[in-house]
């Protein structure tokens, strides 16, 4: 039995085809999949009796149980989700002025020991399959579904590291882009990366419109060292050339995140290494607030030095925003839920 979620439409047609079946019956599947987002091969009205009773052998819909939804003043949704393996991940639902977007995980923990971060205080256990990431986009879509909402954004910011998982990420973002998919644009889809080279300079290869953000919290080396250890594999040397080359290459704009954390990376010193570090990219810098997690000592920077950073940056003309911080009134720091639910 097979996840049918794990099958985009060439595979759905090469399935088909090796059953001796006619191929476009893949695109009449994925609409029942996607649009109407029925969950059962039942509900395929003009799918015959025979190819039914064969789908229903060979697959499976896996849905998400919620183990646990929190809805915080703002709009924002956390759900806490759990795999047909009992394992569980969380995913987003934040409400912007430009609509609907969903944050999603790539992983069941983390591997890359980001000190600040809740969702590596739990080693990762396994990669999520490309149908769990698109569940997860799904389950929210059809809680959108109630109001007649459209999920417009997914951003690939949850627990885990994408590029550690590249096959999988990539083909579940195929079907959440594609015209028989979720239908959601490239543009509206963003991945957040540590900073793992490689997969950088192969996510450049990729002939999709996707955005890229980059995880930096630290203009120098011996810094984000510290709080990232990647850094230690790949510097910022490293980093920027590859990122240099994917922006020449794409001509697209990058995204920074940026945490702003007391005392440790948010001072005049920083703000002005980061303005250098960034000059001649074509680059966009979020400022985030740190969303405090009990296990470690980091704090919030001051609502003064935020603003000072932020004002410092915009001077020098580097494209900046001072994200708000959503959804904390619920556990809304990645990994934060799944970690609470698990002590
Ligand atoms: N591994 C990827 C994506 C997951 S983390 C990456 O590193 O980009 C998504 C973003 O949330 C990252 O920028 C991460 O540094 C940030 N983050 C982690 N813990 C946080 C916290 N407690 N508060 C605010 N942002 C946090």
């Amino acid at each position: 039995m097979n996840l049918i979620y794990d099958y985009d439409l060439n595979d759905l047609q090469n399935y088909l085809l090796d059953n001796g079946l006619k191929a476009f019956r893949a695109k009449q599947i994925f609409k029942w999949l996607y649009e109407k987002r029925v969950s059962t091969f039942d509900e395929m009205s003009d799918i015959s009796k025979d190819l039914k009773a064969k789908l229903k052998e060979d697959f499976y819909f896996g849905n998400l149980e919620v183990v646990k939804r929190q809805i915080s003043k703002d709009g924002t949704q956390k759900f806490l989700f759990k795999l047909s393996d009992g394992c569980l991940v969380e995913s987003v639902l934040m409400v912007f002025d430009y609509g609907f977007s969903a944050c999603l995980s790539s992983q069941v923990g983390c591997n890359m020991g980001c000190t600040f971060c809740a969702s590596g205080l739990l080693k990762k256990q396994r990669d999520l399959s490309c149908g769990e990431i698109v569940l997860q986009a799904l389950s929210i879509q059809r809680v959108l579904d109630e109001n007649d909402n459209r999920l417009g954004n997914i951003v690939l910011m949850g627990t885990g590291e994408p590029f550690d998982n590249y096959d999988n990420v990539m083909k579940a973002l195929s079907i959440i882009n594609d015209p028989f998919g979720l239908q959601i644009g490239a543009r509206h889809i963003s991945v957040s990366t540590c900073g793992i080279v490689p997969m950088i300079r192969k996510f450049a290869l990729e002939d999709k419109q996707y955005n890229l953000a980059v995880s930096l919290h630290a203009p120098n080396n011996e810094l984000r060292s510290k709080l990232m250890p990647i850094n230690k594999a790949y510097p910022l040397e490293e980093l920027f050339s590859a990122l240099k080359d994917y922006a020449s290459s794409n001509n697209r704009r990058l995204t920074f995140e940026y945490l702003l954390l007391k005392d440790i990376n948010d001072s005049k010193k920083e703000a002005d290494e980061l303005k250098n570090l960034l000059s001649g990219l074509n680059a966009y810098v979020n400022l985030i607030p740190y969303n405090e997690v009990s296990e470690n000592d980091y704090h919030t920077a001051s609502a003064e030095n935020a603003l000072r950073f932020y004002d410092l940056l915009k001077k020098n003309n580097v494209a900046v925003t001072l994200r708000q911080k959503k959804g904390d009134d619920i556990d809304a720091a990645c990994g934060q839920l799944r970690a609470n639910n698990l002590k």
